[in-house]
């Protein structure tokens, strides 16, 4: 099954954005836990949440995936800062479980010159403190362009973190085409090659969804701008190949792109023509 949806507004709540999926041709959708820069969340309805189960039932959605605000900061050298990271999150977690068994994506931090070994360790401090045995929710760490002091552009760093997190088990990864392109590994000349290195260094079992978004900037340029799918340097051929590739096709891709719900609906309907 090709598992496809894009990123949607949250505002109307599960069924508006099931229904929403649905109607641009997808069978999943991303979404912010709250506004993207912080801030409460809106409480949740359990009328909404066990119509959208039923909806989601009959209309073959099975997977969804939340996204943490992108302003937080798991590692930032404020405390204040880190509390509130671990506190959002932690809350995040609890409303996950109104929707179990489902992902939860976000960004590993920015070390703001601490160094990326006291990023990764504060990283994993913080997922130390949120996790607990019964969560149901898997927890992925969103591999970065590298822009700035971010952590999690390069492998190792993502398995550091995994490595020094007690519940690993809670753990996967989400793959963004644009990011793991900006941040140095070329999906366009060697597919197979970044997803073998993914493979020796992760582990593939570990990878969970692909943000699927093209690039504005060129290889390696650490720049984290994402462009509608075929306009930017990565280019339709290369998705071709992703939407298939053997060891992806089975994931759910997500698209990021600077799009409106009509321009979704349109790259919805390429990429389930790349599919073979
Ligand atoms: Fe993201
Ligand atoms: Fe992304
Ligand atoms: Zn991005």
């Amino acid at each position: 099954m090709f598992t496809i949806g894009c990123h949607l507004s949250a505002s109307k709540g599960y069924l508006a954005m099931a229904k929403q999926a649905i109607e641009l041709g997808g069978n999943t959708f991303q979404f912010f836990t709250r506004n993207p820069r912080g801030g409460a969340a809106k409480d949740i309805d359990p009328a909404d949440v066990a119509a959208f189960h039923d909806f989601a039932a009959r209309h073959g959605i099975q997977t969804i995936l939340a996204h943490a605000p992108y302003t937080l900061n798991a590692c930032a050298a404020e405390e204040r800062v880190q509390e509130f990271c671990l506190a959002t999150m932690r809350d995040d977690l609890q409303r996950m479980e109104y929707t179990p068994g489902q992902m939860y994506n976000f960004h590993p931090g920015s070390h703001v010159k601490q160094g990326i070994e006291v990023g990764i360790e504060k990283i994993a401090d913080t997922l130390n403190q949120i996790l607990w045995p019964e969560m149901t929710t898997t927890v992925l760490l969103e591999v970065m362009a590298g822009k700035g002091s971010e952590v999690g552009s390069k492998f190792e760093e993502i398995r550091a973190i995994i490595d020094r997190t007690t519940l690993s088990d809670k753990l996967g990864v989400c793959l963004d085409t644009c990011h793991v392109y900006d941040g140095g590994y070329d999906i366009v000349q060697d597919l197979d090659g970044v997803l073998e290195e993914f493979d020796r260094i992760i582990g593939l079992s570990r990878l969970r969804a692909v943000h699927l978004n093209d690039s504005k900037n060129p290889f390696c340029s650490h720049k984290d701008r994402h462009e509608k799918i075929g306009q930017g340097y990565i280019g339709a051929e290369a998705f071709q190949r992703i939407v298939n590739h053997p060891a992806l096709r089975d994931l759910p891709f997500y698209l990021e792109t600077p799009n409106e719900l009509d321009g979704y609906a349109e790259e919805i309907a390429m990429l389930k023509a790349f599919r073979k």
